[in-house]
């Protein structure tokens, strides 16, 4: 079982017995573990909480166990991905997310909507779960900011797609929407948001929030243009520009997984 390097495999010279330095995992999950390695699996509980399920986790990675225990892990895992997910940003998504990674693949549908949830409503790193997470905070929190990153870049792009006419029908509407998207950027100011200063990591900002503030200052004042001698109400806007930024960070957002280390 212990075929390895590590100082477990090594009989202690006093008694010739091999002894486990459990001192950083917890005791519950050691016990769980060694249930189904020594086939006891009739003292195996049939749900696991997730807190558990993770120190399991952390146990099988650095054993490297995990093709053994995969069969009983993988259940539990299933078993807890059914109850109810939280529509709250917290410890529980993280911990959902982290245990669905660590027994399966990149492609798992529980896996990738706990991820998915994390990269668009985390405010900033992944807060710390009391346990490492085998690369999968670092993973998130290095996508996340790479999206909101394409997203701004993106909106950053505005003053030079008004000065080669990508947005608006005449010099007037391109100068009323440039205007009034700045002023709208400018009242963000109020909330604490200063769209042309946000740095990585972004803390205090997800990107679902940034979305919306920026849809709002896609609206354009209302203004009137004259043709043929009638006054239209004018009605472009900056709304397809703003989505044209949220999905260049979409796409950021939702590319493929590669494994954890
Ligand atoms: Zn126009």
């Amino acid at each position: 079982m212990f075929a390895s390097s590590f100082s477990e495999t090594v009989p202690d010279p006093d008694d010739g017995k091999y002894h486990i330095t459990a001192e950083n995992f917890d005791a519950k999950a050691m016990e769980h573990v060694m249930n189904i390695v020594h086939v006891k699996t009739k003292r195996l509980p049939q749900k696991l909480d997730l807190e558990l399920l993770a120190h399991i986790a952390v146990l099988v990675n650095y054993y490297d166990m995990k093709d053994a225990i995969s069969f009983h892990a993988e259940i539990w895992a299933k078993a807890a991905a059914r109850n109810k997910f939280s529509v709250k940003y917290g410890r529980d998504v993280v911990l959902r997310t982290f245990v669905a990674r660590a027994f399966s693949d990149a492609t798992d549908e529980n896996f990738k909507r706990g991820a998915d949830f994390i990269l668009q409503h985390s405010t900033g790193p992944v807060p710390d779960i009391g346990l490492p997470t085998l690369g999968l905070a670092d993973m998130l929190d290095e996508r996340r900011c790479k999206a909101i990153q394409v997203m701004l870049n993106r909106i950053n792009h505005l003053g030079r797609d008004i000065e080669s006419h990508k947005w608006g029908c005449s010099d007037a509407c391109r100068a009323m929407l440039l205007g009034s998207f700045l002023m709208k950027c400018r009242a963000l100011r109020s909330s604490g948001v200063r769209l042309n200063q946000l740095q990585q990591p972004f803390v205090g900002f997800s990107f679902h929030d940034l979305t919306q503030k920026l849809s709002d200052c896609a609206s354009s004042f209302t203004w009137y243009s004259r043709r043929d001698g009638n006054e239209l109400n004018h009605q472009c806007d900056l709304v397809e520009f703003v989505e044209t930024a949220v999905k260049a960070g979409k796409v950021t957002l939702e590319k493929k997984f590669d494994d954890m280390a």
